[in-house]
């Protein structure tokens, strides 16, 4: 696996993809720098070697140009994190685009306007990607956040740079983080599946029952597991026309030795509301009007007990509806067990949508070993898909 370490960068201008996609808020300011600061490590790297760094993003979904998701607005938040001048571009392929690298210098930035401003990146046009190349010596991705997506800067880019391509330190710290779970894990390895569906993460436990010892089951998933073998959920969520799947999966589990734990007792309540009415019921003894909404008392035991036996340790999806501070102990409980757990020297990976949201909420982001940037590319990761953006520098 080649990354920026294995170049020196002197004199050369890196051409980095990264993951700028930031929130902004109405009056058009950055909210919240965490991908920025992610990209901080590789960008220092190639300006300390005596390089420079032509920067590509996309943010948000625009439809052809529009102003309000120009990257001009995130510039000043950029200098800020990087501690770096930086200069903007008002487009990202062109004569304007390569006369600014041209005059580009050793330990300067320059930021590219909106790549999906052109429909062209999103096509992965290979034309397209070939203007682009126009604009570095060495081709760097770092960006996490699209590494599923097969666009232009992201995958097509990498073949005009057949010996100048590699991975930012971002990249290959996801790739060696997923690797260490799921391919050279220490064992026992628990997977903690959480969230609300089954069919959005069916994929995921079907790949992940070959690589797990033990396998949590929560949130709203946890229904459809207990309805199926005949248990009463009242009117908890549930995917009736999952059931079916869900005991093929608990005898695949069986078959591969693999422990599966689900919840024995939930957190009901009589609305779907921070306020409503809430008793501890057994998981199979939910009354109509009643819901199950978190982990209840018993569960958590037993999942702290399984936790303390894992050396590697995944968590995907939030136990309960921790968004709403009735439904949220499950979901800290879990991060608190995660947490002593890496004290105690495990490896814990946590990924993919709401599980980050969840640990960035209840202050454990620097308490487990690695908090994953990327969630659509991180559910692509543990379902087994290799990711476009991954092979392209690999092949
Ligand atoms: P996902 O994006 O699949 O990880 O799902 C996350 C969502 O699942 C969060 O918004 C949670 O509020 C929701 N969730 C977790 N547990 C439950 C539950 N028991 N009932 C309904 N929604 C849940």
């Amino acid at each position: 696996m080649k990354t920026i370490n294995d170049f020196n960068f002197e004199d050369k201008k890196a051409l980095i993809r990264v993951d700028f996609n930031v929130p902004l808020n109405e009056e058009l300011e950055v909210t919240d720098a965490t991908r920025i600061q992610s990209a901080k490590s590789t960008i220092i790297k190639i300006l300390e070697d005596g390089g420079s760094c032509v920067l590509m993003s996309h943010l948000g979904r625009p439809k052809g140009v529009e102003e309000k998701y120009s990257l001009k607005h995130i510039v000043d938040s950029v200098i800020e994190t990087i501690g770096v001048q930086v200069k903007f571009i008002e487009d990202c392929v062109g004569d304007a685009a390569e006369e600014a690298v041209a005059n580009l210098k050793s330990g300067e930035i320059l930021l590219l306007e909106n790549l999906r401003f052109h429909g062209e990146e999103k096509s992965g046009d290979v034309a397209f990607a070939e203007k682009l190349s126009k604009l570095g010596d060495i081709y760097v991705n770092d960006a996490f956040g699209t590494a599923h997506r097969a666009h232009a800067s992201t995958a097509v880019i990498a073949q005009f740079f057949p010996e100048n391509k590699c991975f930012g330190h971002l990249l290959a710290k996801e790739i060696e983080s997923i690797d260490k779970v799921l391919n050279d894990s220490e064992k026992p390895v628990l997977a903690v599946l959480g969230g609300a569906k089954v069919s959005s993460k069916i994929t995921v436990i079907e790949n992940i029952l070959d690589k797990v010892d033990h396998l949590i089951i929560g949130g709203g998933m946890t229904f459809t597991f207990v309805k199926a073998q005949g248990g009463k959920v009242g009117n908890s969520i549930c995917e009736d026309d999952k059931m079916e799947l869900a005991l093929e999966i608990l005898e695949k589990a069986k078959a591969k030795n693999v422990q599966i734990h689900i919840p024995v007792d939930v957190v009901a309540a009589d609305n779907f509301a921070n306020d409503a009415n809430t008793q501890i019921l057994d998981v199979t003894q939910i009354p109509e009007g009643w819901e199950g909404l978190d982990a209840g008392p018993k569960s958590l035991a037993n999942f702290e007990e399984v936790v303390n036996q894992c050396k590697t340790i995944l968590w995907n999806g939030p136990l309960g509806v921790f968004e709403m501070e009735s439904f949220s102990k499950g979901t800290i409980a879990l991060g608190n067990y995660i947490e002593n757990a890496t004290k105690n020297g495990a490896f814990s990976l946590v990924g993919g949508g709401d599980s980050v949201a969840a640990v960035k909420q209840f202050g454990f982001a620097d308490k487990v070993s690695y908090v994953s940037t990327g969630g659509g590319a991180m559910l692509e990761s543990l379902e087994g898909k290799t990711l476009p953006g991954i092979e392209a520098i690999l092949n």
